[in-house]
Formats: C-alpha cells, structure tokens, sequence
C-alpha cells in the first residue's frame, strides 16, 4: 500500500470529499469539512484512516495535505464566484504539517493563489498536536489567526483534554467528538458531557460544532444544548464536490 500511495497524488487518484456543516438553528448548510480520499486503482476508494497514518510514517503526509488544501481552496473560491455563498471550508491538518514550519506560508500562499477569503478558510487541528509542543503550537496558532483563519479543535474531550490549553490558545471553535453524539439523547451522562462543552465553548467565545449526527433527536438535542453547528449523515455524508454544490443548489 506504501509504495502505491508514494505516488497517488502525482497520478491523480487522491479525491476529496465534502461533507455540509449546518447551521442548527436554521437547517442551512454554512460550510463544508473536505475529507481525502484514495482512489487505488484495485482497491477501491480507500478510506483516510487506512492511508493518513502510514503517509505519516512515510513522509507522503505533506504532499497530500498540500494537494488537499489547494484543492479544497480552489473549490471553495470557485463557489463564492459562482453565487453559491461564501461557505467556510475545513481541512483538516496532520500533525507533521503543523511541524513543518511553512505551513502559514503554504496557508498564505494558496489563499491568493485561489482567491480564497481568509474568513472562508477553517483549519481543523487535534488535541494531540497541540499538546505536543505547546510553545510551537500556540505561536503558529497566533500566526494563523494573523491571516484571518479560523481555529477549529477537532474530536474535542477524547485527547489530552487539558482545559488549560483553552485559555490560552487562540481557538474559534471546539468540535464535540462523536463518541459524545452517539448514545444521545438517552445516555444521561453523554448529555452532561455535551452540555458542559457547549457551555464551555461558549463562555470562552467559542463557537461549538457536534459532528457525527445521525438521527433527528440528536440535532433536536444539540438545539436544545445551544450548540451552534452540527455535520453528520442525518443530513450528508461526505460527497464529490458536483454532489455538493448540488446541495447548495437546493437550499437558495
Ligand atoms: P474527522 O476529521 O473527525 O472527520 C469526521 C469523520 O467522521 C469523517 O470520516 C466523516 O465521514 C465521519 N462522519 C461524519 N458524519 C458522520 C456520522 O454521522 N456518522 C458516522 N459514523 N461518521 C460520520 P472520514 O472521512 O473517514 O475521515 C476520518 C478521519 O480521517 C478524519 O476524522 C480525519 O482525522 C482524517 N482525515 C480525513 N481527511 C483528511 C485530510 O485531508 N488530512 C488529514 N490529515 N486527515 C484527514
Ligand atoms: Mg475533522
Ligand atoms: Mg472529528
């Protein structure tokens, strides 16, 4: 799998997907997350958790984080250009990308490449990353948030979950974890969970997204928390972009 993936990029069979991020209030799509994905010639479509780890350990990951920002900014700009809305578009960022050091550059550069607005762009970052050098960290964090980029912590409460972080590191949103969604609304102690992240984000002025929402009662619950944004297969899985922007369609 390795040796196929060194290539995948250059031959052109990494696609990306889109999966809509709602606003909870209204039900209108208000962004996208753009998730990877492999298209191996034998294999299939491979899914990132089989391929984004062993990119790491191969050093292929900055390649493919690299083809996936590009890609992601030029579909996003495309959209505001064609009428369909200026959506916040997320990617997601591993974490030898955050350590490369010319991360904000590549940032700065695509943006003007695509026309991106920075206010458009969402950078998705892990508990872990941060925590692994927090000085590094929050100083290219500071630097982001000084192109106009918005900080997004995913999967947040299943890493380090130090709250110390929080105050502070320049974040803009918190983005619940799954595990928390799944069992809602019964799970009493899921419910507690979510509603003290919620009010967490809040009170610090962060914005809070629930991903991996699948049925109705989980979003009535979220609105019922307050929480702001929610993605999940209740509304879309990830799709192609022609998917997507179809999507986008629907709802003018
Ligand atoms: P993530 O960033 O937490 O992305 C959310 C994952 O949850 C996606 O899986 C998405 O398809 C899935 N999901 C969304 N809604 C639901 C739902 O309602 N139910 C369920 N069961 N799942 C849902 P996906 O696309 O397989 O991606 C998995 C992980 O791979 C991502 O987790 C992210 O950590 C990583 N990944 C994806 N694309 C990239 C990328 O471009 N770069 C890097 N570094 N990592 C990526
Ligand atoms: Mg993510
Ligand atoms: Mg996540």
């Amino acid at each position: 799998l390795g040796s196929a993936l060194r290539g995948a990029a250059q031959r052109g069979e990494l696609r990306l997907h889109y999966q809509p991020k709602l606003d909870v209030a209204s039900n209108r799509i208000v962004g996208a997350e753009a998730l990877v994905r492999w298209q191996h010639p034998e294999l299939g479509l491979v899914p990132p958790l089989r391929f984004i780890g062993l990119a790491e350990e191969l050093g292929l990951i900055n390649g493919i984080g690299r083809w996936v920002m590009q890609t992601a900014c030029r579909d996003a700009a495309q959209w505001a250009r064609d009428g369909l809305g200026e959506l916040k578009i997320a990617i997601n960022v591993a974490k030898p990308q955050f350590q490369l050091g010319s991360l904000c550059d590549e940032l700065q550069a695509t943006m003007t490449a695509t026309g991106l607005q920075p206010r458009q762009l969402v950078v998705e970052l892990t508990e872990s990353m941060l925590m692994d050098d927090v000085d590094n960290g929050r100083a290219l964090m500071h630097e982001m948030k000084a192109l106009g980029v918005t900080l997004s912590i995913d999967d947040f409460g299943t890493g380090y979950s130090s709250l110390s972080y929080l105050k502070s590191f320049p974040l803009d949103e918190l983005k619940i974890d799954r595990s928390f969604v799944t069992d809602l609304p019964d799970s009493a102690s899921d419910v507690a969970i979510v509603r003290a992240i919620i009010d967490l984000g809040h009170s610090l002025g962060m914005s809070v997204i629930a991903e991996g929402i699948e049925t109705d009662e989980q979003r009535e619950c979220m609105q019922l928390l307050g929480c702001d944004n929610y993605q999940g297969f209740l509304f879309s899985k990830p799709v192609p972009v022609d998917a997507f922007v179809a999507l986008l369609k629907q709802q003018r």
